[in-house]
């Protein structure tokens, strides 16, 4: 069975897909990690983030691996493990700018496609139910409020030693939206037989009970059972 799980920045989606993959016994991939390390990746090598070609041609160079690691899932690039360095707001700041690119698009896309063939996997992102796995079993769009997404993401990077103020992660937040909406290539963009969960007013346990749910009203009658 194949899960996507797709919408804008900070709606949980990460922290509800691992949890219902955790579930379900079924492998989660986390595609913005994928966008993230190849920012990392480009900085580093100081690649210019407007240079499609080139970041595409670094992300061949350099493969992507998800290896499980006590109980957690690292993100390697070119062997190099960096789970920790791309959560942080300058990679955020960036991520958008290389994920627009439709040469990074198509490599990205060939990589995921070919972890999605692993078996019973959750995958999350932006253009998952659209562009990368449009025959997904079942397809969930997850969004919230600005103000709670805001918030929500404050709350972590505080955790981490944040400084900022919650009025400049929203207004990240709303950039990089508007990136990822308006984009060419993959934007951002509910399927349109996936299934809206407004978050804002719902626990991480309340949507993930929900999606499970709808993942056993599948298992029982199939996909005309949950549109
Ligand atoms: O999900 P996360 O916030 O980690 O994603 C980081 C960025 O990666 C997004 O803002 C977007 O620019 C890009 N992304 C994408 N397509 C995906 C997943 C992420 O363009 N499927």
């Amino acid at each position: 069975m194949k899960i996507s799980i797709d919408g804008p920045a900070g709606a949980g989606k990460s922290t509800v897909a691992k949890k219902v993959a955790k579930e379900l016994g079924f492998v989660y991939i986390d595609t913005g990690a994928m966008y993230r390390a190849l920012t990392y990746m480009a900085i580093k090598e100081q690649i210019d983030l407007h240079n499609g070609e080139k970041l595409a041609t670094l992300l061949v160079k350099h493969p992507i691996e998800f290896q499980i690691e006590n109980n957690q899932q690292r993100v390697k690039i070119a062997n190099q493990d960096v789970t920790e360095y791309i959560r942080t707001p300058e990679i955020s700041k960036y991520v958008s700018l290389v994920a627009k690119h439709e040469q990074v698009r198509k490599e990205m896309l060939k990589i995921q496609r070919q972890l999605a063939e692993k078996g019973n996997i959750v995958m999350d992102g932006r253009d998952i139910g659209t562009n990368v796995l449009p025959d997904a079993d079942l397809k969930i769009f997850l969004t919230a409020s600005i103000e709670e997404r805001a918030k929500r993401r404050y709350q972590e990077l505080l955790l981490q030693g944040y400084k900022g103020s919650i009025e400049e992660i929203k207004q990240d937040i709303a950039n990089r939206d508007k990136q990822d909406q308006e984009r060419k290539f993959g934007p951002l963009k509910k399927a349109n037989d996936a299934i809206l969960i407004d978050t804002t007013q719902l626990s991480i346990d309340q949507v993930v009970t929900r999606i499970l749910q709808l993942v056993k009203k599948f298992q029982e009658g199939g996909k005309n059972e949950i549109i």
